[in-house]
């Protein structure tokens, strides 16, 4: 029998996400004894806030155990549209809010519901590995921007101007990025706006997983923030995940006009049917409870930049500026290309160094590649100092050994 004949076209055109296969192979290759240090993570290593766990553990004995609302309890929405009044200075409504089962399934739904086939998605690499496939799975066409490393990788009017056309359906933006850490400035922020207001085709898909990490002295703005004009094209993609340690728990949240979440909870209803009960409890002491661990594990984020920063600073052929958010460093490494390994074998590629990394230095990263941008690698700093310390001591013996 041949599988793939079953395999609809449309699955063929994607791959799974390259971040989750990084790191499946790390726990393969610890399966089998190997020692490996992983910087591919991309989830806190920090448990859920106490608190957040208790309030599941309630949910459960009080038997909020059904199904729920499919765009998720009354009880969540009300907190999210809290949070984004207290967190970000935005009003939404809870007919204007839809919780699911993570950001990422959110991104799907949102780009199923208004997507037809050939319509444009716009995405400025070096991006989240999960944006192009999931306009593909959509039969949309990814329009992947180039960005520059000299701008800090920062999306400007001058980049995005010429790909808009009528085909256009969505913008992506998502800062603090991943892989690169960009945070964008008020100014920045109005530039971009000023293009995207010419242009009522198209939506702006605002990801902003990791808002609350960013360092020194940038600040977290929305766009919904500075373009409140745009409010009808906005939809804000959030969650659990990264701000409150829960990416196990399964919580994202959008936040739109109202006619797309109806879209999308629509979509929901024949699909998931609605987010994890338990965890829509979680999310509401999460979201409307106590927020000091999210600036607790902010100051341990901080303290673990600084450290990777000066350690990778001292390795030879890596280039890279202090990410400005979330939790990794995107390295250029176009000086490591052309070398020899011990083996003999020639570096050609970021897939080839991330391999000898992982091969002979015994330390897990991503390649460039993924992200839509080589020659680099990702390194994730969402670990103990003692395994940050580890890792950068491994990559720079192992790059010393080139030649
Ligand atoms: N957006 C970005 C930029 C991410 O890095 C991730 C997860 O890695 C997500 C969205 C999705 O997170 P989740 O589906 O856990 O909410």
């Amino acid at each position: 029998m041949n599988a793939t004949n079953f395999i609809s076209q449309r699955l063929q055109m994607i791959k799974p996400s390259p971040s989750i296969a990084a790191n499946d192979l790390v726990n393969k290759l610890r399966s089998e004894g190997k020692d490996i240090i992983n910087f591919t993570i991309g989830e806190p290593d920090f448990d859920t806030p106490e608190h957040i766990i208790q309030a599941a553990i309630a949910a459960m004995r009080k038997g909020d155990t059904h199904y729920t609302n499919a765009a998720g309890t009354l009880a969540v929405r009300q907190a999210i549209s809290e949070k984004l009044k207290r967190d970000n200075k935005l009003d939404y409504g809870t007919n204007e809010i839809i919780c699911g089962s993570g950001g990422k399934p959110l991104i799907f739904h949102a780009f199923a519901a208004t997507l037809d086939e050939k319509d444009e998605v716009i995405i400025h690499a070096p991006y989240w590995v999960s944006y192009p496939d999931l306009a593909t799975l959509n039969e949309a066409t990814p329009i992947i921007l180039e960005g520059n490393q000299s701008n800090g990788f920062k999306l400007t009017a001058d980049i995005l101007t010429p790909s808009i056309n009528e085909k256009t359906r969505w913008v992506i933006l998502n800062y603090p990025n991943n892989p690169t850490g960009a945070v964008y400035s008020q100014k920045e922020l109005e530039d971009l706006a000023e293009v995207l207001r010419k242009h009522p085709q198209v939506l702006i898909m605002l990801d902003e997983i990791y808002e609350f990490f960013v360092y020194d002295d940038n600040k977290h703005i929305s766009l919904a923030q500075i373009a409140p004009d745009l409010r009808d094209r906005i939809l804000i993609i959030n969650g659990a995940s990264k701000g409150y340690a829960m990416t196990g728990w399964r919580i994202g949240y959008a936040a739109g006009p109202e006619w797309l979440i109806k879209a999308m909870t629509k979509l929901i209803s024949q699909t998931t049917t609605c987010p994890c009960s338990v965890s829509q409890a979680a999310a509401v002491a999460a979201f409307s409870g106590d927020q000091k661990p999210i600036y607790e594990m902010l100051e341990i984020y901080k303290t673990r930049r600084e450290y990777v920063v000066n350690l990778l600073n001292q390795i030879p052929g890596l280039k890279f500026s202090p990410p400005q958010g979330a939790f990794y460093v995107f390295a250029n490494v176009s000086e490591l290309i052309g070398k020899t390994t011990p083996l003999g074998q020639v570096i050609q590629s970021d897939a080839d160094l991330v391999e000898y990394l992982l091969r002979e230095g015994g330390v897990a990263t991503v390649g460039g590649q993924a992200y839509g941008m080589s020659p680099f690698i990702r390194l994730s700093f969402a670990s103990s100092i003692e395994v940050i310390e580890e890792g950068c001591h491994r990559i720079r013996n192992a790059l010393a050994e080139l030649f």
